[in-house]
């Protein structure tokens, strides 16, 4: 899993330097599946279609502005300065998977997109910190629902990380919020154990937390055209701390 993560990790280095406005999201998908092709590794998100979607069609999803996640590469849509771009990358590398996002600026971004990627990052920081042994899911979906709310903003609620393993997604899920006990949606818990695996991955809301799906079947976005920022990371909970293994 170290080998699979390093390998979405040195993708989305060579994806984030080329990065600028007039690139289109379908050349930096080209970007990472050569670096995955190049390191005998192959996409998971690619042909993924769980449930009624269609068929995802490319190696990343890459999710601009108000897209929180699942954005469909595409050559006539290109990057303009000033934008922000979430970009997600799963990997199956001798038959085990990495997965990672990081949301990142095109040229000079406002102070608002600045400050809501910092508080993402913040949030994702404050969960991997919260991995440790003694502390139930429950903990971790706290940590990272405390710290974005620290900054002001909502996290969205539909989606949650999950364990990752031999298959991008296993279970158990991490949610980014824990419930309360009148909340619908009631979480399993659970405590945490060395060798668990999982990837963390917070989705912060500039506005209002309602999305939407567009008609493609995979593009999620704002309701009301707010800006979105998600950056993920897969770790390892280890006797010593967690280990984030989606590192180069
Ligand atoms: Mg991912």
């Amino acid at each position: 899993m170290r080998e699979a993560g390093r390998i979405v990790a040195i993708a989305h280095e060579e994806m984030r330097r080329a990065i600028k406005p007039g690139v289109s999201t379908k050349a930096l998908d080209t970007i990472a599946l050569t670096v995955l092709r190049d390191h005998a590794a192959e996409p998971c998100f690619l042909g993924y279609a769980p449930g009624n979607h269609p068929p995802f069609p490319a190696t990343i999803t890459a999710s601009i502005n108000n897209e929180l996640v699942h954005g469909i590469p595409s050559e006539t849509r290109t990057l303009n300065e000033g934008d922000i771009i979430g970009l997600d990358i799963a990997c199956i590398h001798k038959g085990f998977v990495g997965d990672a996002a990081f949301t990142h600026p095109v040229g000079e971004v406002s102070r608002s997109a600045r400050r809501l990627m910092d508080a993402t990052k913040a949030a994702l920081n404050a969960a991997i910190q919260a991995s440790v042994l003694g502390n139930r899911i429950s903990d971790v979906a706290k940590a990272t629902a405390k710290s974005a709310a620290r900054s002001g903003y909502s996290v969205a609620r539909e989606y949650t990380g999950h364990g990752v393993g031999r298959a991008m997604h296993e279970e158990p899920q991490v949610p980014n919020w824990w419930h309360s006990k009148k909340s619908q949606v009631q979480w399993q818990d659970y405590d945490l154990q060395v060798g668990m695996t999982y990837a963390i991955e917070p989705m912060l809301i500039a506005g209002r937390s309602d999305l939407v799906e567009l008609d493609d079947g995979w593009t999620v976005v704002t309701k009301d055209g707010s800006l979105t920022a998600h950056f993920e990371h897969t770790v390892a909970i280890t006797e010593v701390g967690p280990l984030i293994l989606t590192l180069q």
